[in-house]
């Protein structure tokens, strides 16, 4: 980073580095991202790193996606820890590249276990995930001092692909005012179903965001009981959050005078 009156670190030959890039406007990337962009050889992405994101790789380095295309067959999570050992290995600059923050739903955490097996040297890089970016842009606050004084982040998709069954739904429902979750829109209904049985309110606010931090960023309000049916109505697509709680109430008073940054 040329005239940069701050010293970021060399990203060395044979390293790996695993990198969040935020949810998708380049604006959310880290100095860290960018200095790591600026200098590798080559970067494997994943389908959730936005396109512009991209643009910032060094004109030398090579772009290799590793994520899921549909119809093709998708690289497995080993094919891509081991792809990853084997670049390292050759004496590359290896700019791992994940959607939001590789540690959170990202399988950062099996990469970052597959490296350290192998000897391979690595630095963890982290990004905005998509519930902190997605809400900031949504003028959602995560946090109200008289609604909640904590937070979960749920994934509504666990390996076995239904919903993930360890989780104790009807703690979660009792426990944490406002829950965030991710890639739940495929079991939004039964997810809903869930919350209702353990006590919340069939009224409870929940917003659906889309393509967060995006130009394609849409928002849709809805409540416990309608979220599954709006979501498919209003043509809610993938990658998207669901929030529950009542801080999604806020967003009409602080939307009044509130102009979100984003994307140019
Ligand atoms: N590591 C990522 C999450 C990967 S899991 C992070 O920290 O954000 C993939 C899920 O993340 C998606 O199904 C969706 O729920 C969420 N997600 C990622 N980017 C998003 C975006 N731009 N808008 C809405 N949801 C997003």
């Amino acid at each position: 980073m040329g005239n940069f009156p701050i010293k970021l670190p060399v990203f060395e030959a044979g390293w790996v580095w695993l990198v969040g890039s935020g949810p998708g406007d380049p604006g959310l990337l880290t100095l860290h991202a960018l200095n790591a962009l600026e200098q590798a050889d080559v970067v494997v992405y994943d389908t959730l790193v936005g396109k512009d994101v991209l643009k910032l790789a060094a004109p030398r380095a090579r772009l290799e996606y590793a994520g899921k295309r549909g119809g093709r067959p998708s690289p497995s999570q080993p094919d891509i820890s081991h792809r990853l050992v084997k670049l390292a290995g050759e004496g590359r600059r290896v700019l791992r590249l994940k959607g939001g923050d590789p540690f959170v739903f990202g399988r950062g955490g099996e990469e970052a276990l597959t490296l350290a097996e192998a000897g391979v040297p690595f630095r963890v890089v982290p990004g905005i995930t998509a519930a902190v970016g997605g809400l900031a842009y949504a003028g959602i606050p995560l946090t109200h001092r008289d609604i909640n004084t904590a937070v979960t982040f749920v994934t509504g998709h666990a390996a076995s692909g239904g919903v993930p069954e360890q989780l104790d739904w009807e703690a979660l429902a009792r426990s944490s005012p406002v829950i965030v979750f991710y890639m739940a829109l495929r079991h939004l209904g039964v997810i809903a179903g869930r919350l209702m049985e353990g006590g919340r309110a069939p009224d409870e606010p929940v917003a659906l965001i889309s393509q967060a931090t995006t130009a394609r960023q849409r928002i849709i309000e809805s409540t416990l009981a309608d979220c599954a049916a709006d979501a498919e109505a209003g043509g809610i697509t993938p990658p998207a959050l669901v929030v529950v709680g009542e801080v999604v109430r806020l967003r009409e008073k602080i939307g009044r005078n509130f102009w979100p940054i984003g994307p140019s």
